[in-house]
């Protein structure tokens, strides 16, 4: 634990292969791979590590299925690839996820063109299960009958069902934890990891190419430069702002569309994720999931014009989201007051004001562009695909600095972890705040550091708070940070 720290001055006196700029799950997994390489490098954070978008993902590690549908077999295979390499690496935390969608023969959505797909599936990963845990293995799939789509899913639509298509995934129920895990390896191979460290500008030396980053300690007010001749811009939803200052408005970077998923209330209704519709022609497929024995359902998504730091969907768009959740599963009437949290975060569309997804990530090289050599920057599309993100952005700076070439250290089974999921003791978070320097706020340990946040009321932050040694006012004043950030909704409007 000793460089996940917030010895900022000691930081600023270090010079380093790289920066990355931005902790979620992009600049962990970039932490992780440079690490992986031998590099010396510093990861600055503005708030929590994984904090915004990589916190609210629907859990889903997708292995790609979708893009059969479109024929895109490269991203296919990558999304197979990555799903793997987090089972394999990160049994605790990844898991199987079996998946059914019931199908009523609209479309392409009939039950030969899913065997064939299905079918598809298999061969095209056969490698798929290559070193994981027997328990950690993904089955073929195939077509559930109607009576079997009725006993894994008994609140489905029977009117015209043809049975269903089942298939496989893999899900992150503690996707905070794996965060933290990824961010823990990538420090024991030497990064330094800084959280509450605003960087507020990019520097630039004599020869025009990039010397570091001016960054504002956010517990302090102190302002440090810290140094590296490459820095990685992995800041999502702030990642034009970040560099705006140097380099102007980059349209390509990133256009933000709010997305949603929420947690209900109710109890799951079935150990399968499943992929459902509305009858109405135009219907959007909708995933509702398992969560914790909760109903789990997602994605909302609309276009996003506001800052990226509180995305969140108001009354109405939260309506339209239930009410097309309801249509999909007759009989279910879920309503506002049944929400148990609302996990919202930005995700990069083709043009502002869209709510049209980018397909592919987006890697610049802005010395390429005529900007400062040794800046990148990265757009990300998905949690499942980052290290690989990671990679390509590694290879594509060894391409001008063969110094981080070097061949990446083998990738250990990660089975232990200093953070757990399910209930606390105090005696257990004191330990854990005495152990880990980054732990600053109440919220760094209740949503990020443990599963708490799952039920946390105010009592609860009370306990957590005074089991951080914290008195009055502080406790009043985390309480008061925190409460937000739980985005209980339900509680609020009461
Ligand atoms: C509703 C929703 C559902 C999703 N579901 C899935 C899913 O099931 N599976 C999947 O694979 N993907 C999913 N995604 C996509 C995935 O979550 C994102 O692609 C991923 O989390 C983006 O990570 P990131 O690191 O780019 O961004 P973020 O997680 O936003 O990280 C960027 C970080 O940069 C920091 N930062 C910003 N400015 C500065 C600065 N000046 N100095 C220092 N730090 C700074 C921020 O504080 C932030 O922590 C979903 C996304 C959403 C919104």
């Amino acid at each position: 634990m000793t460089e996940q720290t917030r010895d900022c001055r000691k930081a600023a006196n270090t010079e380093y292969d790289a920066i990355i700029v931005g902790g979620g799950i992009y600049g962990v997994t970039l932490a992780l791979e440079a690490g992986r390489r031998g590099l010396k490098t510093l990861l600055l954070e503005k708030g929590d590590f994984g904090e915004y978008t990589s916190f609210n993902s629907l859990k889903i590690v997708h292995g790609g299925l979708r893009y059969l549908q479109s024929l895109d077999l490269p991203r296919f295979k990558e999304s197979i690839t990555e799903r793997s390499w987090f089972l394999r690496h990160f049994p605790r935390r990844v898991e199987p996820l079996p998946c059914l969608m019931p199908l009523y023969g609209r479309g392409m959505k009939r039950p030969a063109v899913f065997k064939i797909a299905l079918w598809l599936n298999h061969l095209l990963s056969l490698e798929r299960n290559k070193g994981l845990d027997a328990n950690r293995v993904l089955p073929m799939g195939g077509i559930a009958s109607i009576d079997e789509t009725k006993k894994i899913f008994p609140l489905v639509n029977p009117k015209g069902l043809q049975g269903s298509a089942l298939w496989y995934d893999a899900c992150m129920p503690d996707s905070q934890l794996l965060i933290m895990d990824l961010l823990q390896y990538a420090c024991e191979t030497g990064t330094t990891a800084l959280n509450y460290c605003q960087v507020t500008s990019i520097t630039t030396g004599g020869g025009g190419g990039v010397k570091g980053v001016v960054a504002t300690d956010r517990t302090t007010g102190e302002n440090l430069e810290f140094r590296a001749t490459t820095v990685i811009n992995s800041c999502g939803p702030w990642s034009p702002e970040t560099i705006s200052g140097l380099l102007g408005e980059e349209k390509a970077l990133y256009q933000p569309s709010l997305a949603w998923n929420v947690s209900f209330n109710r109890p799951s209704l079935s150990d399968h994720a499943l992929a459902v519709q509305g009858p109405a022609s135009g219907s959007r497929i909708l995933f509702v999931t398992p969560w914790k024995g909760r109903i789990f359902a997602g994605c909302g998504h609309e276009p996003w014009l506001r800052n990226p730091e509180k995305p969140m969907p108001n009354e109405q768009q939260m309506n339209t989201f239930i009410g097309e959740v309801n249509d999909a599963v007759p009989g279910l009437k879920l309503g506002l007051s049944d929400v148990h949290r609302v996990f919202a975060g930005l995700l990069p569309t083709v043009e502002k004001g869209s709510n049209v997804l980018t397909k592919r990530e987006v890697i610049i090289d802005h010395g390429a562009k005529g900007g400062p050599a040794g800046l990148y920057s990265i757009g990300g599309i998905k949690f499942t695909t980052a290290r690989l993100v990671a990679e390509k952005i590694w290879g594509m700076v060894g391409g001008k600095n063969p110094a981080f070439l070097s061949k990446p250290a083998p990738m250990p089974v990660v089975r232990q972890s200093f953070y757990e999921s399910g209930p606390m003791t105090t005696e257990a978070i004191a330990k854990l705040k005495a152990e880990d320097p980054t732990i600053v706020h109440l919220d760094d340990l209740l949503l990020r550091r443990s599963t708490l946040y799952e039920d946390a009321d105010h009592n609860e932050m009370q306990r957590v708070a005074i089991a951080l040694g914290l008195e009055e006012p502080e406790i009043a004043e985390e309480i008061a940070r925190c409460t937000p950030k739980l985005q209980h909704l339900a509680l609020e409007q009461k």
